[in-house]
């Protein structure tokens, strides 16, 4: 259920509704929206009446909400989340560019990088750190030295970043290097990793699981932000099908779909959804003309030489051709903007 409040709704009779969803022995959870505020609230709800509230000063209505994910849900908050690190944007109208190589390899590879993707319009840079591979005998990553290194990348090129946490007990060592916190694929479903990065205050990269439902993924973001951490980035980066052609199918329609279903920033990674870097571009363009806000892309100097995933790492150069490409269906797609094809309500 979602409790509505009143445009001219006070802090007192805030407080006091908060007061009355906890005697309830549910926990509140306070929106602040453009346009209104509201509170999500979460636990067991059986057979509450929504009069309890509704007769509360201050509240214009409450409403239950009926997809099993409520604080990430469409109908908990209409207008879209905004996210801000640094000087990068994240769900605003023109995409977030996250680029960087697949793990960070050395310190002179991750600087070259860092310096090229932000020359070639990258917002955020990535790398791995803690990677988390196939095979035991792959290259695993630098850990700690690798954070290192992609912390002094980013600061010298002035780009906030981010890499993926695997464990539980590295969430504060990673969260003292990183900008954003990567949950991988394959960590999707680790819910006390998802409690763990929750109860931080820093945003998270949630990638889609390689089997995941849509409703799956959405319940692990609202594992994420049931601990009170509302700064979810989700990231569709191809999924398992019949297909061998290609690493992952890449579902161009989850994207609009979520966008629908849910006000958390939506972005792609055409790269791990392809694992061919003659289709990363193409992947890219139809993420965003799908409606992602984002896109996550490996880019390595010398993809040939790359200790991990160097087959769908796109050079400097092709990345600088591909934000350009997408820049264009960016804008072409703009004008629609408040009436999108992902915004139900109006087709
Ligand atoms: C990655 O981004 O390097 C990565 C391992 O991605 P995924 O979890 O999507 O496979
Ligand atoms: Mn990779």
């Amino acid at each position: 259920m979602i409790i509505v409040l009143q445009k001219d709704a006070t802090e007192k009779q805030l407080q006091d509704i908060v007061k009355r969803v906890k005697s309830c022995g549910l926990e509140p959870h306070v929106i602040v929206g453009v346009a209104r505020t509201v509170i999500g609230l979460v636990g067991d709800k059986q057979g509450l009446d929504p009069r309890v509230f509704e007769s509360m000063p201050g509240v214009e209505k409450a409403v239950p909400i009926m997809a099993p994910y409520k604080l990430a849900s469409r109908d908990a908050k209409a207008e879209d989340t905004v996210i801000l690190v640094g000087n990068a944007v994240i769900g605003g109208e023109k995409p977030a560019y996250m680029a960087g190589p697949c793990a960070v390899e050395s310190r002179e590879q991750i600087m070259e990088t860092a310096y090229a993707v932000k020359e070639a319009g990258a917002s955020i840079l990535r790398g791995g750190a803690f990677k988390p591979r196939t095979s035991p005998y792959s290259f695993q990553g630098l850990g700690e030295k690798g954070l290192q290194y992609l912390a002094e990348a980013g600061e010298a090129v002035g780009l906030p970043t981010v890499s993926e946490v695997v464990n539980p007990s590295d969430v504060d060592l990673v969260s003292q290097y990183v900008d954003i916190l990567q949950i991988g694929a394959r960590n999707m479903q680790n819910f006390a990793l998802l409690r763990r990065v929750g109860q931080t205050r820093m945003p998270v990269l949630l990638k889609r699981g390689l089997s995941a439902t849509i409703e799956e993924w959405l319940m692990a973001a609202e594992y994420i932000m049931s601990e009170g951490n509302y700064q979810v980035i989700l990231c569709e980066r191809g999924i398992r099908t019949f297909e061998t052609a290609t690493r992952n199918t890449l579902d161009v329609s989850a994207i609009a779909l979520v966008r629908q279903l849910s006000h958390l920033p939506v972005v792609a990674d055409p790269s791990h959804a392809t694992g061919r870097r003659d289709l990363v571009v193409p992947a890219g363009c139809a993420a965003v003309a799908a409606g992602a806000q984002g896109l996550l892309v490996e880019v390595h100097p010398n993809p040939d030489a790359a200790l991990s995933d160097g087959a769908q790492s796109l050079t400097p150069q092709q990345f600088r051709q591909m934000v350009r490409a997408v820049r264009l269906i960016a804008e072409s797609i703009a004008p629609e903007s408040a009436d999108h094809w992902w915004n139900k309500n109006a087709v």
